[in-house]
């Protein structure tokens, strides 16, 4: 019995390296600090990782790419505004790619990079020194062929329009639905006033919105992320027309300086913008692959340019019919923002035959907002109008098709 227990307990532990070598490695620290001229980041690894860093300019980024690591930071606000480093941000870039994007405020070098082994009380510790230089000596840095170039390859689809697939219909035939959770990943999206993130409101609507939508058995559903993690806003539109999409939903939530100011809005693409704020609001958004630092210099030209105009009127009539029909059914659920439907030119919002509208949930700077928004019964309360207006903007059509 006794060698039994002892054979076990070996087994036991053999096991246990065995996991804790094929779990993934986890950030549990960040540290920024400066050292004379320079700028020191460290980070608290479990385990030994390769790496990546490149910089990127217009604005000036420096970007580390990590294999796939869990993070567990500490509960305090990340560092910020210390040295060169204005702003961090983390979070899943790709399968099988960990990125840290930081905002600098000036051209930057990284002076060193190396991955320290754990000693005394200290884990690994990745350790980047940033550097800063001149506009000219950075933009005179030879341009090899840095690991950018593969990710935006991989990452972006090329923007030849095919026609969207032809869907077999299955009798009765089930509308197709889209669902965009906005942000994700490296990109946090915007951050409420009690520090959640955008990125993980967007992704709870947009799963709670379709288990509604199928529970009604007329619609086959599909999200353009299923998980935390950054997806290109182009390639948000491509899996939408892949998936042969009939209507496109974009979910997110805004904040804004003035606290008091709240409610739900719902939006659909224009060239002009319906005012200044709402200007102001694409631009924020449309600004999701630079956050996330995607490099735009050798980027293909937009999806926009090669648009089929009168698909395009069709399908802007039809996103302005479906985006009233919401206003109304969510005007009956939750308090929305004065001109609720408003128009601007949303990257995301741009297949020219889909449907398409972005729905601001509310103001995450706003206390109540932010609260309810929180909360799994509201969110649900909000799907049910979504589900409404989705209900009758087909059966509007269905009806049309009859006449
Ligand atoms: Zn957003």
């Amino acid at each position: 019995m006794r060698r039994f227990i002892i054979a076990l307990a070996a087994l036991i532990l053999c096991l246990g390296t065995a996991e804790a070598r094929a779990a993934e490695a986890v950030v549990t620290d960040v540290r920024v600090g400066t050292q004379g001229e320079m700028t020191r980041l460290v980070f608290d690894l479990t385990e030994k990782v390769a790496f990546k860093t490149f910089t990127l300019a217009k604005p000036y980024r420096v970007v580390i790419d990590l294999p796939e690591v869990g993070w567990r930071l500490p509960p305090r606000p990340l560092p910020e505004n210390i040295g060169f480093l204005q702003k961090l941000r983390y979070g899943l870039f790709q399968p099988g790619v960990s990125r840290i994007v930081l905002d600098v405020n000036s051209p930057p070098t990284i002076e060193k990079s190396f991955i320290l082994n754990p000693e005394g009380e200290n884990r690994y510790r990745l350790v980047i020194d940033l550097g800063t230089t001149s506009k000219a000596a950075f933009n005179a840095q030879p341009k090899t062929a840095s690991p950018q170039a593969t990710v935006s390859a991989a990452l972006f689809t090329p923007p030849t329009l095919k026609p969207k697939p032809d869907i077999v219909r299955e009798t009765p035939a089930k509308r197709i639905v889209v669902i965009d959770p906005g942000h994700g990943g490296v990109d946090p999206g915007t951050i409420g006033i009690s520090g959640v993130y955008e990125k993980h409101i967007t992704l709870a609507m947009a799963r709670e919105l379709k288990i509604q939508l199928e529970k009604t058995g007329r619609f086959k559903v599909s999200l353009t992320r299923q998980r935390d993690i950054f997806v290109p806003l182009r390639e948000r539109v491509f899996r939408a027309r892949e998936a042969g999409a009939e209507l496109f939903l974009s979910i997110h939530a805004d904040a804004i300086k003035n606290r008091k100011t709240r409610g739900l809005s719902v939006y659909t693409l224009s060239e002009r913008a319906s005012d200044r704020e709402t200007a102001a609001l694409a631009e924020k958004e449309n600004k999701a692959d630079l956050i996330a630092g995607i490099n735009f210099e050798d980027e293909t030209p937009e999806i926009s340019n090669i648009l089929i105009d009168l698909t395009r009127r069709e399908s802007m009539n039809q996103s302005a019919k479906f985006a009233i029909g919401l206003v109304t059914e969510l005007r009956r659920k939750t308090k929305v923002l004065r001109n609720t439907h408003r128009f601007a030119g949303f990257a995301v919002l741009k297949a020219p035959d889909v449907p398409s509208v972005l729905v601001e949930l509310g103001f995450l700077s706003n206390r109540n907002d932010e609260k309810a928004l929180r909360d799994k019964k509201y969110r649900s309360q909000l799907a049910k109008g979504m589900v409404r207006a989705v209900s009758s903007y087909f059966s509007n059509i269905e009806e049309a098709y009859k006449k």
